[in-house]
């Protein structure tokens, strides 16, 4: 089997490969990829240093025309390569294509920022001086990436780091190397000079870390858990470096007496379950008033019924596998917490036999829960979602709320007073009214506050108060 290299300087380099397996079928190698060293990580940045002065300067247009060049590949290929991602994490084939669009049109809306670079220019509050605001790029910029958003999460990182003009050392998550792979194969055909981006695949604790412990990286983006996350900020504060921090959530959804019994239930269903509950913005924590509880639960059991667990490049399966054994026992381990807890497990929780080997798990329902249980207040990052009984929209206001995370929150009402004054009052980074707490938009805001988030906001016009850095300059006229 070939083995897919990584890139520094602008070469493919590397042996040491790891196995890329489909959880879906182990038995499946999606394909061979290298393992870098930390000599790889420190040759990777000293090119992207050397790389930076060019780059920094170059003209808006040849970095207008590279990025869109890769979006237009990217959008051209979305079938071969939303098959890979599905592949390769698990999360069905219509999932798997939506996100490689997404990554296109992520590349297209910064191809269109780079012909929008804006400054400020004021008077002085001195006479006959002019003042000059402008955004320059921060230098080095270190993308690490997790292994649940394979395509999407790189390209909102890679695409606005090359855009404002820094270089860029990319490690993706060892588990998901292939769509990474794929988005650097192309944005070098697409005409990226060398040692611009430079892609080192291997472990965190190997490459990752030798991005941290160096003085030439100037900011790190990163999004994965709250333990590597804290790593990343330690290490950045010691080198006076900027950094972005997206973590994890346990993102609540409110179901008030009023709301739309069919649309409380589709939105929590799609919101815990789909992509396999593996999605930062996923709620694992549904705040159901007492009116509607019973009703919402059985509506939801019975939704839960018609939901097919199978194989994600299965043309009808509506969820995939769990993307690994590690993250498959994480998740089993929280069901059997939450029954020792004294939750009662109202549906699913079983492991799955499906034709190929893989980590399938039926959907797991918990009702009777408290929010002080465990598997309400840590983030379990799988198909487990618990129901918390509540007597009115003040008390689910304050048990949303009372959550060390801050990503994403949802509620069903047709209230327009209760759902307002949601929108105020919930302490969450994004609000959801009568829809699912995952799926985003690519040109606005993302990100959270509280423990889910650090630094300022990734996509849309936002993202360049990351990726750049202001300068004043006055002049006497
Ligand atoms: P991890 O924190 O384990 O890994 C994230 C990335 O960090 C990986 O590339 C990993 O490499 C790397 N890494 C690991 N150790 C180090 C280190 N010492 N130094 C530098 N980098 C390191 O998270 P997961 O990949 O398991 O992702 C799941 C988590 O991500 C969940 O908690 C989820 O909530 C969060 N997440 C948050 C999102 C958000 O926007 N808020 C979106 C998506 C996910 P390797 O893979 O080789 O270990």
């Amino acid at each position: 089997m070939t083995i897919h290299q990584n890139l520094i300087a602008g070469e493919w380099v590397g042996s040491d490969a790891t196995k890329n397996i489909n959880p879906s079928n182990t038995g499946d190698v999606v394909g061979e990829y290298a393992r870098g060293s930390v000599e790889d990580t420190k040759a990777a940045i000293a090119a992207a240093k050397a790389a930076f002065p060019s780059w920094s300067r170059s003209g808006i247009l040849e970095r207008h025309a590279i990025l869109r060049k890769t979006a237009d590949e990217i959008l051209a290929r979305r079938d071969e390569i939303g098959r890979l991602l599905s592949r390769e994490e698990g999360k069905t084939l219509a999932e798997g294509i939506g996100e490689t669009v997404r990554a296109g049109q992520i590349f297209d809306f910064f191809a269109g920022e780079c012909l929008r670079l804006a400054g400020e220019l004021l008077p002085s509050v001195r006479p006959n001086i002019g003042v000059e605001i402008t955004r320059e790029p921060v230098g080095v910029v270190g993308v690490i990436t997790p292994w649940n958003f394979p395509i999407a999460i790189p390209a909102w990182k890679i695409a606005p780091a090359l855009c404002y003009g820094n270089t860029v050392v990319f490690k993706p998550a060892e588990l998901v190397p292939g769509c990474s792979w794929a988005i650097v194969d192309i944005l070098v055909r697409a005409g990226l000079p060398k040692g611009v981006l430079n892609l080192v695949m291997g472990k965190g604790s190997v490459v990752g870390q030798t991005m941290l412990d160096s003085p030439d990286v100037h900011a790190v983006t990163f999004t994965g858990s709250t333990g590597t996350g804290k790593r990343v900020a330690t290490a950045s504060v010691e080198h006076n470096r900027k950094y972005q921090l997206e973590m994890g959530g346990k993102n609540p959804f409110v179901v008030l007496d009023d709301a739309d019994l069919n649309v409380a239930v589709e939105a929590a269903v799609n919101s815990a379950f789909f992509s396999t509950g593996q999605r930062c913005t996923a709620s694992s924590r549904i705040i159901v008033t007492e009116a509607i509880h019973d009703r919402f639960v059985a509506a939801a059991g019975e939704r839960l019924k018609s939901v097919v667990i199978d194989d994600a490049l299965k043309a009808g399966t509506h969820i995939g596998p769990v993307v690994d054994e590690t993250q498959l026992k994480q998740d089993t381990d929280y069901i059997e917490i939450g029954r020792q807890e004294g939750a009662k497990l109202a549906f699913g929780g079983e492991l799955l036999k499906r034709d190929t080997p893989g980590f399938y798990l039926q959907p797991a329902l918990f009702t009777e829960a408290t929010n002080d249980m465990r598997i309400s207040r840590e983030e379990i990052f799988g198909p487990v979602a618990a129901v918390i009984r509540v007597k009115d929209y003040e008390e689910a206001l304050a048990v949303a709320n009372d959550t060390p995370f801050g990503l994403s929150s949802g509620i069903a009402t047709t209230s327009l007073k209760h759902a307002t004054h949601f929108k105020r009052n919930a302490e969450a980074g994004m609000v959801m009214v009568n829809l699912p707490t995952a799926g985003v938009d690519f040109h606005v805001p993302f990100g959270g506050r509280k423990g889910s988030s650090y630094g300022s906001r990734e996509q849309g016009k936002n993202a360049n108060e990351f990726y750049t850095t202001i300068k004043t300059a006055y002049t006497l006229a």
